[in-house]
């Protein structure tokens, strides 16, 4: 297997607080990790461009980046996974802005303890990442509750009920 990792400077926003290079080398010896990158604007055009190239180059199967909340681009990245001909799911996102360097400006040796934390979890985890098939499914109006006290799902189900139905509850 060959992962990818991404380390995403945003502008400094990132690489001002947390130690990238430091993270780089810590990231180095990780079993399946073929290439660390490390960039201005990973969301950019020039930064999709770099992972799309490896991806293709160097035949990579997985993609780690270490920017910001999935919130903001991990639609960008799997797109730019798909353009490479990999699965859109793939893909890990250590959130080092919101997680790391935001909250922890005023310490950047625990920023970048808790980015080396961050990444190697997202790492492990696209190890076991698979490509999943995207499914349409037809929506029904009935509930299958799987695993929760019996009084507990009847009534979230009554209110569900209530809310949409506008109705009484068929228990
Ligand atoms: S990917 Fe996120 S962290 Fe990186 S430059 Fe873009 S907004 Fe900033």
């Amino acid at each position: 297997m060959k992962i990818g990792v991404y380390l995403c400077e945003c502008g400094g926003n990132i690489s001002k607080v947390v130690d990238l290079p430091n993270v780089a080398e810590f990231v180095k010896p990780f079993d399946d990790v073929a290439i660390i990158r490390q960039h201005s604007n990973m969301c950019s055009g020039a930064g999709q461009k770099l992972i799309i190239e490896d991806v293709k180059e160097h035949k990579l199967d997985k993609v780690v980046i270490a920017a910001c909340s999935p919130q903001f681009h991990e639609k960008t990245f799997r797109g730019a996974l798909e353009k490479a001909g990999l699965s859109p799911y793939v893909l890990e996102i250590a959130n080092f802005r919101e997680h790391c360097s935001w909250p922890h400006r005023e310490n950047p040796e625990i920023a970048t303890l808790k980015a080396k934390d961050l990444v190697e979890s997202s790492v492990n985890k696209a190890r076991l990442d698979y490509a999943l098939d995207k499914k349409t499914i037809k929506m029904g109006n009935r509930v299958l509750v799987i695993g929760a006290f019996q009084n507990f799902s009847d009534g979230r189900l009554c209110r569900l009920y209530h809310f949409t139905q506008n109705g009484r509850c068929a228990g």
